[in-house]
């Protein structure tokens, strides 16, 4: 872990920084809490109980909000949610966000469900590059993952988002012990084949029907070492991202990524905040306090008092989850309620 620096009064200008030293300069911004797919491992099959419109964010808000961070130092925003092509006009949105913001690195992760047709107006309005998500390359068990039988369409939807420029596509797999286990070489293979970097997620405890368990979780290493045995792979140097990085020792195109938030958790470098679909600032995915940013906004503060309350929350930032800890709670909201 990281030592605490000796100075400890919070700053007033500069970039956004905790009692650790770590910088936070990375948002994701959920743009909706509602999702269009029923993964088994985020989301019950009938879905949650919705936001109603009137507390979701409007795009008027978002921008200003994002302004706020960009203006804190803030490099790089990845729009999520729940499923952020399910928000309406979402191009419109990303094309505010870019006129507002034109240097700012803008991402988005999505289920890719709905990119044959947003890809390339998505790409118009200024959108850099999506993660798309997928959990198998079989149908049966992409179907039987996601409660969804959209293989299919997603595949068009990575086309599509190649097509339009979304580059480099990065795919998020994550992967479930005696589920889909058995096909980390096969999306090794997949990604030699089509240059794309897949990024594998260790299942974490964010699931909305507690059905998480320790031992579903499939480390990040045995995935390591099972593409390796059959595609050697080569480490790249580590940069602040979650994920490590490997390139393939023989040269073909792609990359394999591992997120393993359970097994080696990377809170010392994390550099991430997360807004969700109604206003509430965290300051990691498993905190158990948010600060609700839309409430101030909605009242007219000043921006001025918007940032002393976003520079307090992240100073009290934890020093990390306890996920491996006796005492590990987990927090009240599931995944697509936080903004994966
Ligand atoms: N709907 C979009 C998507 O599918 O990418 C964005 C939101 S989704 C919550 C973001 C990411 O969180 C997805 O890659 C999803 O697989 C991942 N995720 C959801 N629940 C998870 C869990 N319990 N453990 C690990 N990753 C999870």
């Amino acid at each position: 872990m990281t030592s605490r620096p000796i100075d400890m009064v919070q700053p007033i200008t500069g970039p956004l920084v905790d009692t650790f030293g770590r910088i936070a300069d990375d948002l994701r911004v959920s743009v909706t809490d509602r999702c269009n797919f029923r993964c088994t491992y985020c989301m019950p099959a009938e879905g949650l109980p919705w936001l109603p419109k009137s507390e979701i964010l409007t795009f008027e808000e978002l921008v200003r909000v994002i302004g706020l961070f960009v203006s804190l130092g803030v490099k790089e925003i990845k729009l999520t949610g729940g499923e952020p092509t399910v928000r309406a006009q979402l191009p419109k949105l990303v094309g505010m966000i870019r006129e507002a913001y034109p240097d700012l690195a803008m991402s988005m992760t999505t289920n890719g469900l709905l990119l044959d047709r947003l890809a390339q107006p998505l790409a118009e309005a200024g959108l850099d590059r999506v993660t798309i998500s997928c959990d198998s390359l079989m149908r049966h068990r992409f179907e039987e993952m996601t409660r969804r039988d959209a293989l299919d369409r997603v595949m068009q939807g990575m086309q599509a988002a190649e097509k339009a420029g979304l580059t480099p596509i990065k795919l998020n797999c994550v992967v479930i012990a005696g589920t889909n286990e058995g096909e980390v070489v096969d999306f090794a293979r997949f990604v030699r084949e089509t240059g794309y970097e897949v990024r594998f997620i260790e299942y974490m405890p964010l699931d909305a029907e507690q059905h998480w368990e320790r031992a579903k979780v499939v480390s990040s290493a045995q995935i390591v070492d099972a593409i390796d045995s059959v595609f050697p792979l080569i480490a790249e140097g580590e940069g602040n991202e979650p994920a490590t990085t490997f390139r393939f020792a023989d040269g073909a195109p792609g990359a394999v990524g591992v997120i393993a938030s359970v097994t080696e958790p990377f809170c010392d470098t994390c550099n991430r905040l997360r807004l969700t679909a109604e206003g509430q600032l965290r300051a990691c995915l498993f905190a158990m306090s948010e600060v609700d940013v839309r409430g101030p906004l909605r009242a007219g503060a000043s921006t001025d008092e918007l940032e002393q309350l976003v520079r307090a929350h992240v100073w009290a930032k934890w020093e990390g989850h306890k996920i491996n800890h006796p005492d590990f709670q987990r927090p009240e909201r599931s995944m697509s309620m936080i903004g994966g």
